[in-house]
């Protein structure tokens, strides 16, 4: 089963992410992609790649794909989060990262840990 990848950014950070899923496009289209609402809807438009939409972030988005991590069906969360702005759905974000840990899933908050499990996934395969 092809592994199944959540992408996630907050405002300040989108455009990193989207340069970062540039910069990966071959790598990223051979799994299945989740994202928040809006960080998906940029992903799509601006990078051409499958992915696929949950509610934004503010509107409950983080608790959807943390509740997909408990399911056990994420093997990976990529989080591109600013930790210079305040959140107004910082609990939101503090349970999504800690369901990862609780369930031991690989989680990435800035660019170059997104990129090293992107590389091991690829070297796993
Ligand atoms: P968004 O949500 O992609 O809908 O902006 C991300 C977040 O703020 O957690």
């Amino acid at each position: 089963m092809s592994k199944r990848i959540a992408l996630i950014a907050h405002d300040q950070k989108k455009d990193d992410l989207i340069s970062f899923a540039q910069d990966n496009k071959a790598i990223l289209e051979k799994y299945e992609l989740v994202a928040t609402g809006t960080t998906g809807k940029r992903l799509i438009e601006e990078t051409n790649l499958d992915v696929i939409r949950m509610a934004s972030g503010p509107l409950g988005g983080d608790q959807q794909i943390g509740a997909q991590v408990t399911s056990g069906h994420l093997n990976a969360v990529i989080f591109l989060r600013d930790p210079l702005t305040a959140q107004p759905h910082e609990p939101d974000v503090s349970a999504l990262l800690r369901v990862c840990d609780v369930h031991d899933i690989p989680l990435a908050t800035n660019k170059s840990t997104a990129q090293l499990i992107l590389l091991s996934f690829q070297q796993l395969k």
